[in-house]
């Protein structure tokens, strides 16, 4: 079915065939391995965007592949309307991993965000006592939690809601990294959770204070609100730690993953939670036909034993050290800040010459390193976490070479 094709092909079929959704660099994929990607032409690049996090354990690990292969032989889909082999010792493994009572099997980030928002509601009725249709969910403004229609209407990014309305009740949006707002917030007694993002990725990898995450879980506690955290993108090693909010010592009462819980290989998510709140969730209440098939069973318990494995959350702060310390010894008018966590690091870009950040990533393109813009003046840097101390070091030359050519 699949023929070899031409980058310009390739391109031309998407821009034909495929809703113009997206605004990619103009570089098309054929072939990955570990921290590096091929084009059709068979140009090498180093890949610092890993499918926005979802490649932490590197492109198509082979024991990560070997899981597929195995359980796509012997059972894909059954639907949750029976039970399979597999979901049971998935649901064991990863709720011992992450210690939560039980998990909620999703496929995509955002699905697993909408999951979670119906357990704060469902928690809010059922066991916080607020009157029916009246919870509130606090959420943070600049977040990024996906793009159904209720994730939308949390969204302060005119470019994610706008056009899409009319919108879902029932936010209350303050901004991010200011405890004083969350504290305000919390004094209406019908807020049932506060959604947050332990760094904010999408909005450009904004690290909030050191002590904010904790601070707002103990506001949580003290006001019985449910502390949620999205860790779809931070989640899974990539910022140092195996989830962000480790680094202050933070247990969220849902926490949400995604993303690389399937290595990159096929969508899987979770919302985890102890049993006050998942079970408040019955029988045909909400679920998914693919939510914990066999084949993600298979696949994610293997890339998250191969994190455990080859060490990745420390690979990556030890990396990550290495990364914001050399990008900032570049002498260069463009680079206005470096910051980040672990391997999921920004730079912002001061625009010279007319050249902004779009620009800076079609150079590097050029010499073999991929990156993208988020927002205009924001580059992400965040390769797989299987990167080796002399790929990132070269991948780093390739990045002064870049600028320094502006
Ligand atoms: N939550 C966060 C924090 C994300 O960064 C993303 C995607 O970038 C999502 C949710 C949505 O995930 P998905 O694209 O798999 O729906």
């Amino acid at each position: 079915m699949i023929k070899k094709i031409s980058s310009k092909e390739a391109m031309a079929l998407e821009d034909k065939y495929g809703a113009h959704n997206y605004h990619p660099l103009p570089v098309v994929l054929e072939r990955g391995q570990g921290a590096k990607v091929w084009d059709a032409e068979g140009k090498e690049y180093f890949d610092f965007l890993s499918a926005y996090s979802a490649v932490n354990q590197g492109h198509c690990h082979p024991r990560i592949v070997n899981a597929l292969k195995n359980q796509a032989e012997k059972l894909t889909l059954t639907s949750r309307a029976f039970f399979n082999n597999v979901l049971g010792q998935y649901e064991k493994y990863i709720t011992e991993y992450f210690g939560y009572d039980k998990v909620l099997p999703m496929n995509s980030g955002a699905e697993a965000d909408e999951t979670a928002l119906k357990l704060i509601r469902k928690w809010g009725y059922k066991v916080k006592g607020i009157e029916n249709n009246k919870a509130k969910i606090v959420v943070c403004a600049d977040n990024f939690h996906g793009r159904t229609i209720t994730i939308i209407s949390m969204s302060t990014d005119p470019q994610s809601f706008e056009g899409f309305g009319p919108y879902t009740p029932g936010f209350i949006t303050i901004p991010y990294n200011d405890i004083a707002a969350l504290e305000e917030a919390l004094k209406d007694p019908d807020v049932a959770g506060f959604l947050v993002e332990p760094i904010q990725g999408e909005a450009g990898v904004y690290v909030p204070e050191d002590g904010y995450l904790k601070k707002a879980y103990d506001l949580c506690k003290a006001n019985n609100v449910l502390f949620v955290a999205d860790e779809v993108q931070t989640g899974i090693a990539r910022t140092g730690k195996l989830l962000a909010c480790d680094h202050e010592g933070v247990r969220p009462d849902i926490l949400i993953l995604g993303k690389a819980l399937s290595g990159g290989v096929i969508p899987v998510s979770a919302v985890l939670a102890d049993d006050e709140i998942m079970l408040t969730i019955k029988p045909g209440e909400h679920g998914s036909t693919f939510g914990g098939f066999p084949l993600a069973g298979a696949v994610a318990m293997e890339a998250l034993q191969v994190v455990k494995d080859e060490n990745l959350a420390e690979r990556a702060q030890h990396l990550g050290e290495i990364f914001r310390s050399e990008i900032l010894k570049i002498d260069h008018p463009m680079i206005e800040k470096v910051r980040g966590k672990g391997l999921l690091n920004a730079v912002v870009i001061k625009p010279k010459d007319g050249k902004v950040a779009w620009d800076v990533c079609v150079k590097m393109a050029e010499n073999g390193l991929l990156a993208k813009p988020t927002h205009d003046h924001i580059i992400r840097f965040a390769p797989p976490l299987v990167i080796s101390e002399e790929e990132l070091l070269e991948a780093i030359e390739r990045i002064k070479k870049s600028i320094l050519s502006f």
